[in-house]
């Protein structure tokens, strides 16, 4: 693990030197190690097969320990539990998503808090732990022993495989007292995400923005409040302007499958 960390440079692990070092080690990545490693990561650079190949060399029994449930943050309050992946990395990101109107990524996820590096290394631990066959015997243990009502997949991250959905749904079948929600910016899991939409616990949206307009999937939607689609939906009352505080708002994003405005940062 020290040549691994040694020879580089803060933020200087781009794909190839991954596979690289990653090839070189001759024990698993622990939950310690990962602390070495992610601030040297350039995420710029970093695909899927990059975040397969680190979750294949890290001790996933060990990480299981983490936590992997998140409570919801000062606008969602702590009725809210999150699972949340790696942004960009398990997305179909588009230009605006990344450089939005000013160079700066538009998407919430890859700003702010989520840059810090222990919401990155979660992030990747529940990736890795998402893998596993058995995720659906790791979570549900977990989020019963909670009492929280109201569940949010990915506020940062998404779907990114039909197995990794079909375990999501699993989970929610199995816990019909808590409301299920998520956002997609995928559309190549169409037919999955219907049928985890069509659970009477889980609601699922499409996300829209600038590069992506209007609704393809057949589902609820949330879009800027600067769409067309989503001002016709504020005047005509079939789209809901979210106040930002969840609990203020009675928790609508679950309660129903209506279409969602959201401001533009
Ligand atoms: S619409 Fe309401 S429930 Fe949905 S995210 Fe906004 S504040 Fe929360």
């Amino acid at each position: 693990m020290q040549r691994l960390v040694q020879s580089f440079k803060p933020d200087s692990i781009g794909s190839k030197d991954l596979g690289l070092r990653l090839s070189e080690l001759d024990s698993e990545i622990s939950k310690k190690d990962l602390d070495k490693i992610v601030p040297l990561l350039n995420y710029s650079d970093l695909t899927i097969k990059d975040l397969d190949l680190l979750s294949s060399k890290m001790d996933s029994d060990s990480l299981i320990n983490h936590s992997l449930l998140i409570k919801g943050n000062q606008k969602m309050g702590d009725k809210v539990l999150l699972y949340n992946l790696p942004g960009k990395l398990t997305c179909t990101p588009t230009k605006w998503c990344l450089e939005g109107r000013s160079g700066k990524p538009a998407c919430y996820a890859l700003r702010n808090n989520f840059r810090l590096l222990s919401a990155k290394k979660g992030a990747i631990i529940r990736y890795a732990v998402s893998k596993r066959n058995d995720f659906a015997d790791i979570i549900l243990p977990k989020l019963l022993r909670k009492k929280q009502l109201y569940f949010r997949w990915h506020a940062s991250g998404d779907f990114y495989s039909e197995e990794y959905i079909k375990k999501v749904k699993n989970i929610a079948e199995e816990c019909g007292n808590i409301l299920f929600r998520t956002t997609t910016h995928r559309r190549d899991f169409t037919k999955e995400m219907q049928e985890l939409n069509s659970l009477d616990n889980f609601v699922v949206r499409e996300s829209l923005e600038r590069s992506r307009p209007l609704p393809e999937m057949g589902l609820p939607f949330v879009g800027l409040e600067s769409l067309e689609i989503t001002k016709q939906g504020l005047s005509d009352g079939s789209v809901h302007m979210c106040p930002e505080f969840c609990d203020a708002c009675g928790y609508q994003c679950w309660h129903g499958d209506k279409s969602t405005a959201v401001q533009e940062l």
